[in-house]
């Protein structure tokens, strides 16, 4: 097929979601999320040949215009743009083509980053809680929180005792190869995973809804340290 032909063009119906997309990357940078050229993030924007919209690689993310935007394939390959495609497109097309996610947001908070390495570090946090968990990952790690209301905010999600368990991955260059570890977790995840001293991946079925589930995961992770700073304080436990 002619690349023309799957093009996406600025005069298209994305164009409005490119003028979305910029918009949630501005406000995630606005929180602190995605500070320099830290994070990126992507929209799904034809599912059958796939191609994403998202961030071309180290653009200051509290800068990025719609004309910034690149398009890609499912290999990766820029299609329409003139900037270059991050390697770590390929873990955001692992998760699409896994959960049929409509959009990928990646932040390198300090709350994923300080808490994704204390969750590798820590054995209570990355033990498998059920056998299912260690059979997918012998070395399987995991955040686990539970007893908060802001729970509801992820899909599915009805109650506060409801608890979600987000795997953690060792940090990899070598992005296809973190892909192929993180794929058989994807589909059980909370819409959401973290690597160890790096940041938070978060899906859903579209692009507001991946904006929020964001919002809701970082307000967790901030919830969760200042938890285990408070236990450590007061000695009091049972808070997270
Ligand atoms: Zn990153």
């Amino acid at each position: 097929m002619n690349r023309h032909d799957t093009a996406v063009h600025s005069s298209s119906p994305s164009s409005g979601l490119s003028t979305e997309l910029c918009a949630a990357i501005a406000e995630i940078h606005r929180r602190g999320w995605c500070e320099g050229t830290g994070g990126n993030f992507s929209c799904v924007t034809k599912r059958a040949p796939l191609q994403l919209l998202m961030a071309p690689s180290g653009v200051d993310k509290g800068k990025v215009k719609a004309t910034d935007l690149i398009t890609v394939d499912c290999r990766g390959a820029v299609l329409e743009g003139m900037g270059q495609a991050s390697a770590e497109t390929r873990l955001h097309l692992t998760i699409v083509e896994t959960t049929g996610a409509g959009a990928v947001l990646h932040t390198h908070s300090q709350a994923a980053t300080l808490l994704s390495r204390y969750a590798m570090v820590q054995g209570q946090d990355g033990q498998p809680a059920s056998a299912k968990e260690a059979e997918q990952d012998r070395s399987g790690c995991y955040l686990r929180m539970q007893g908060l209301e802001m729970l509801k905010g992820l899909e599915g999600i009805t109650s506060h005792n409801q608890n979600i368990a987000i795997p953690v991955f060792d940090n990899d260059q070598d992005l296809d190869r973190l892909s192929t570890r993180c794929r058989p977790h994807l589909q059980e995840a909370p819409y959401s995973l973290l690597i160890s001293g790096h940041g938070l991946y978060v899906w859903g079925r579209d692009l507001k809804i991946t904006h929020r589930h964001l919002e809701i995961l970082e307000f967790l992770l901030e919830q969760h340290w200042r938890q285990l700073l408070l236990q450590a304080a007061t000695g009091i436990g049972g808070l997270s």
